[in-house]
């Protein structure tokens, strides 16, 4: 903890402004004196200082790792803002208000105003804990998250980074595996931004507030459902969340996925992320193909044992799977074969022409009952329906789980300055021997230091 205090101290000469000075002398305060209420404060000034270009947070964080819950693990991170992906953002949320109604619904399902989100797009440069979150959300003191705010960020490069996985199953042709691993990196930036800034924060919910006025037009508003006027909306206190517990995160997860494939087939949107004429198409199926491929490796997010789906956008790209697989006109299907090395294998065949005739409007479709409803507090059965996983695909759940593929190595890469002072990134080949090399880099000399204060803790924890 002394070294951590004497690099914080360094690193305050290095600041863009006072608040992260002020964070800073509160972490080497709470790191020298075991001071939680001082960390605290570090974590008010953090949250204060707003869109940084770096950014960094330090400390005790996150429990999930102690059986008891409460212990936080000692982890800390250093990022830095995407530019060119957080301009592709801002412009398709300041062109939100032209995409809406694009969507399956009326205006009337929309909100007054689209509530413009604070959404950066951070690339880690280094991440030390024993796992690297997509995105985070802290601080963790409950008191400070209620009362004074958070900050919620994705991190841009761990998810394109296992876009960047050259091993690709389930493909049936050449130009399918040669298209899918040149374009699916930018068909995921494409559809992550979608997702994230269109599909959760379109539509609004049907609500009645504690002085019995209504969110929206009650004798003008028809159910597309029924044909009815609105019959069922939020009380005050309810929220998507309270009614539905266990189906409410994935529920929302695949409206969110759909919202994304169905306005990633728009050539304006495409533009603004810069792809036109055949490469834009090209991304378009790439995404359409990621989606359906994703809805079948999700069979390893579900427990035949216990009939239970344990991750809830997998869920989602099941669903959206199973969706598509109910269309009239097939519009793809999922063939057993032997593989190369004499196994079973599956192979998905995407018919790319009736994706904007065929496969849009089934999702359309199925989007705007599962959102109307969601809206009106009803769920859709379908839902249900669509996520229990049936016996045909239990078969095919076996050739995925024997063809899942080894969990990827995030070996990251460190900054070291050259003698003429400019900073460079060393990076390290994604394997054992790159995480060792990765170590040496890092410490390459014998540290008696460490070594000593390893050997005092084994001894402590010996005689505990
Ligand atoms: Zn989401």
């Amino acid at each position: 903890m002394k070294r951590m205090s004497d690099e914080l101290e360094a690193a305050a000469h290095h600041v863009a402004n006072r608040k992260q000075k002020d964070m800073i002398d509160r972490y080497v305060s709470s790191f020298s004196r075991g001071s939680v209420p001082d960390h605290e404060d570090a974590s008010r000034y953090w949250i204060k200082d707003k869109g940084p270009v770096v950014e960094t947070y330090i400390g005790f964080i996150e429990s999930y790792r102690d059986p008891f819950g409460l212990r936080g693990e000692y982890e800390g991170f250093v990022a830095v803002v995407n530019k060119s992906m957080s301009s592709k953002f801002s412009q398709l949320v300041d062109s939100a208000q032209e995409f809406l109604p694009l969507l399956p619904w009326g205006v009337e399902f929309e909100k007054d105003k689209f509530l413009r989100p604070d959404f950066t797009s951070l690339d880690v440069v280094s991440f030390a804990s024993s796992g690297i979150p997509a995105g985070i959300n802290i601080p963790n003191y409950d008191e400070i998250r209620q009362n004074e705010g958070f900050k919620n960020v994705s991190l841009g490069n761990v998810l394109s980074a296992a876009s960047q996985d050259k091993r690709v199953t389930f493909l049936t042709t050449t130009e399918d595996q040669g298209d899918f691993t040149d374009l699916r990196g930018k068909a995921f930036e494409v559809q992550v931004g979608l997702h994230e800034l269109l599909g959760h924060r379109s539509g609004k919910l049907f609500s009645k507030d504690k002085n019995g006025v209504f969110n929206f037009e009650q004798d003008k508003v028809i159910n597309p459902l029924t044909g009815d006027k609105i019959s069922s909306w939020y009380n005050p206190g309810e929220t998507w969340d309270t009614q539905f517990s266990t189906i409410a995160s994935t529920y929302e997860e695949c409206r969110a996925e759909c919202v994304g494939i169905y306005l990633s087939t728009d050539r304006n949107i495409l533009r603004i992320f810069g792809y036109e004429g055949a490469e834009a198409e090209d991304i378009m199926y790439v995404n359409w193909l990621s989606m359906l491929r994703a809805g079948l490796i999700a069979l390893e997010f579900y427990t035949p044992e216990t009939k239970k789906w344990r991750q809830a956008h997998m869920q989602a790209r099941y669903v959206i799977l199973r969706v598509l697989m109910d269309s009239d006109t097939p519009v793809f299907n999922i063939e057993s074969v032997t593989g190369s090395d004499g196994k079973p294998d599956l192979l998905i065949r995407f018919d790319r022409n009736k994706l904007e005739t065929i496969a849009k409007p089934v999702i359309g479709e199925f989007l705007n009952k599962l959102y109307t409803s969601l809206q009106q507090m009803l769920a859709q059965d379908s839902y249900n329906k669509y996520s229990t996983v049936t016996d045909d695909h239990l078969m095919l759940r076996d050739t995925v789980m024997a063809r899942k593929m080894p969990r990827r190595l995030f070996v990251q890469p460190h900054t070291s300055t050259d003698t003429d002072g400019s900073v460079v990134l060393n990076e390290f080949d994604s394997s054992f021997e790159g995480i060792i090399s990765s170590f040496l880099a890092r410490y390459p000399n014998n540290d008696t230091e460490l070594e000593s204060l390893w050997r005092n803790d084994q001894h402590y924890w010996k005689q505990k």
